[in-house]
């Protein structure tokens, strides 16, 4: 699956601002093959492409499931972010069960040898499910909006690399809330200018006072 700006964007006057990718912060956005999944955002929106990933704050296995696809949320509508460090312990798990039953069987064993044995077995296998957990935790940040969240498993990651994402999306949200009250988008060429401007300084377009057009 590739992406670009003309079928990704929910509308054409969006600027890309940053992307959350494969490759932390992977260069612009001009051709990205984004089939693992990446997190976008717009000075408008966010979005996030290639497997989607949601986060389940509750459950305490698989918090996260991967679909495919695109997820658009707008801007307004980002409540915070996140990020958590997820174990996925299920294999890890059965490892230990494993080790844990050959230990019982081999105490209940009458012959010494085997005993000796499935102990050794017992002991491999917990030593292994351990290391499993351990090893199969992964980090993802989690960007949370009104009813749900979504979430871009990270590689890298200190937390001031996080936090500059984060800063990204605030300032990004709060430029968008402060332009909307005394601005509005061109009629014409789709730039965003002030809502008491004549003339677009962007296309040169005249524009219609709203109140006196209501009276004609
Ligand atoms: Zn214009």
């Amino acid at each position: 699956m590739r992406y670009n700006y003309k079928n990704l964007f929910a509308s054409q006057h969006e600027k890309f601002t940053a992307i959350l990718g494969q490759d932390y912060f992977s260069s612009l956005l001009v051709e990205d093959d984004l089939s693992d999944s990446a997190i976008i955002v717009t000075d408008k929106r966010v979005y996030q492409v290639g497997k989607l990933y949601e986060a389940r704050q509750r459950s305490r296995i698989g918090s996260h499931r991967a679909g495919r696809g695109k997820k658009i949320v707008s801007l307004m509508d980002i409540t915070g972010t996140s990020s958590k460090e997820v174990s996925r312990p299920v294999p890890g798990s059965a490892l230990i069960a494993f080790g844990v039953l050959s230990a019982t069987l081999g105490l209940l064993s009458d012959v010494r040898q085997s005993t000796y044995i499935m102990l050794g077995i017992a002991l491999i296998s917990i030593a292994a499910g351990v290391w499993l957990i351990l090893k199969l935790r992964k980090r993802y940040l989690v960007i949370e909006y009104a009813g749900g969240s979504m979430a871009q498993p990270v590689k890298f990651i200190t937390d001031s690399e996080l936090n500059l994402f984060q800063g990204i999306i605030s300032d990004e949200k709060e430029k968008l809330i402060s332009g909307a009250a005394d601005s509005k988008e061109c009629p014409n060429c789709g730039e965003k200018i002030q809502l008491s401007a004549k003339i677009c300084r962007y296309c040169g377009e005249e524009q219609k006072d709203l109140s006196t057009e209501e009276s004609r």
